[in-house]
């Protein structure tokens, strides 16, 4: 037993609701939550006779995502039926794409620890339409709302490279965060915009001899925390059941499992329904997309630099720390919002803390971003200029910070009128620190005799100084004047 070792194998597939003004292949508003089927029409709902019409949107948003995933664009892709029978759904088919995905082999750089990333393939991304809302919340009967109905919903799938919980995470969230650069989806996981379904098994080696445990799809995860979670139970169960059982893995013995968010486990819903179980066929009601080079180069043209690579840019360009690099780039406002500032001059590291300790804080507390707290990046870059020429302390530009956002007046201003202005004058400095040192010889005999209070006496006179200029003396200089005084 003691020779064991495992590798947990996962591949990743992920729905993604785009953010098109329409549905799929109806006019109906794409709008959350609105009264129960008031969101439909003879389309969507799957009447006899109604036609469906490709929304170009859809397709150049899907696109735009396939592209950003690296993905070849296929030159000709089709519309298919897949057989579905759930009351959600009541044309009793999905449209969808089955061997001619849009796009696909391609691949994502998810960031891993310490500023690296690692490259996972991308086997396939193509659009379908999403089903409606079973409701199982009355009595005897359920009910269905439809307003969700024919939803563009983009699907990427990957290769099984993802070899850990926290990987399979990494991955989600960088997707969520690539999705939103390009604005082709809000990827709400509140409002189910992004959902995920892990394959998991793990490849055993013991005594020389290498088994695969069966696959098991975890179906229909809505958070982070639930994917992460359940591919780590996931990877124990298999372990368990393996040295239980010696089950390994067979033709067809995949499973489908259902994720339990209360107790925390996966429960077994169904042995695997092979492809043929949903009898796809060409939809004779849609024409095949060819997509042109003139159109493929305007999509082109929306691409813009991944997260993943800004990030990994901040901290070689600008000296940030990774984890700094992480929160400024978590969304593209901000990363832009902190890049403006940047350009106009000021030092990239304190336009970071301004940001980071306070900036953020305060548009989360008011839900919102840095622009919508009436911030503008010239404002924060002549903050952060007023800083680092110890116009102002760091902790004065916190207050100055606030202080914009609460009465939207500029920062030279501002330090005037809260009389946060540092006394940088050394000749004025120099007079006032005599005078300290004049009134305190002990504190000065302790520092000149170098004894053992001497740290503690050369605070105490810099306080001495501080009190003096109610708290205006640009710390910096009276430490150096100190220094020429008394010797360091
Ligand atoms: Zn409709
Ligand atoms: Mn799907």
């Amino acid at each position: 037993m003691s020779d064991l070792t495992y590798k947990i194998i996962v591949g990743l597939e992920i729905h993604v609701q785009l953010n098109t003004r329409t549905k799929m292949f109806c006019g109906c508003a794409l709008s959350f939550g609105e009264e129960a089927n008031s969101r439909v029409c003879p389309v969507c709902l799957g009447l006899p006779g109604a036609l469906p019409v490709m929304n170009e949107q859809a397709v150049e948003n899907a696109i735009l995502a396939a592209m950003a995933l690296n993905c070849e664009i296929a030159s000709f892709t089709k519309w298919d039926r897949k057989g579905y029978y759930y009351p959600d759904l009541p044309k009793n088919y999905q449209i969808s794409q089955y061997d001619l995905p849009l796009g696909g082999p391609g691949y994502i750089e998810i960031p891993l620890d310490g500023g690296k990333t690692k490259r996972v393939r991308i086997r396939r991304a193509h659009l379908e339409e999403d089903a409606g809302k079973n409701l199982h919340t009355s009595g005897y009967h359920s009910q269905v709302d439809l307003n969700r109905a024919g939803t563009p919903l983009l699907e990427i799938v990957t290769e099984p490279d993802l070899n850990s919980p926290e990987q399979v995470r990494a991955l989600a969230v960088e997707l969520q965060r690539i999705v939103r650069y390009l604005g082709v989806s809000e990827a709400d996981m509140q409002k189910g915009h992004m959902r995920f379904e892990p394959n998991v098994n793990l490849v055993i080696e013991r005594g020389g001899q290498q088994f695969k445990t069966p696959i098991a799809e975890v179906k229909n995860l809505n958070s982070f925390r639930a994917l992460e979670r359940s591919v780590a139970y996931e990877a124990r169960r298999q372990l368990d059941d393996f040295l239980e059982t010696g089950r390994t893995m067979q033709m067809g013995n995949k499973s489908t499992r259902g994720w339990d968010d209360v107790n925390e486990v996966t429960v077994l819903q169904r042995e695997k329904e092979e492809a043929h179980d949903y009898r796809y066929f060409p939809d004779p009601d849609l024409v095949p997309v060819t997509p042109s080079e003139p159109w493929l180069a305007k999509i082109r043209s929306r691409l813009c630099e991944l997260p993943v690579q800004r990030e990994v840019r901040y901290v070689q360009e600008y000296g940030l720390s990774a984890y700094d690099a992480g929160v400024l780039t978590a969304d593209r406002s901000t990363a832009d919002f902190f890049e403006e500032a940047v350009k106009l001059g000021a030092s990239a590291k304190r336009v970071c803390n301004l940001l980071t300790q306070l900036g953020l804080k305060l548009a989360k507390d008011r839900n919102s971003d840095l622009a919508g707290l009436g911030l503008d990046p010239a404002g924060v870059a002549d903050l952060a200029k007023m800083i680092e020429a110890g116009t102002i302390s760091a902790s004065a530009g916190n207050t100055i910070l606030t202080a914009m956002v609460e009465t939207g007046k500029k920062p030279d201003a501002l330090a005037e009128e809260l009389n946060l202005i540092q006394k940088s004058d050394v000749g004025e400095l120099e007079r006032i620190l005599d005078q300290v040192l004049a009134e305190n010889e002990a504190s000065v005999t302790e520092i000149t005799t170098g004894g053992k209070k001497a740290q503690k006496a050369r605070g105490y006179l810099m306080g001495q100084v501080m009190q003096k200029t109610k708290g205006q003396a640009n710390p910096k200089i009276v430490a150096d004047l100190l220094s020429k005084k008394l010797g360091s």
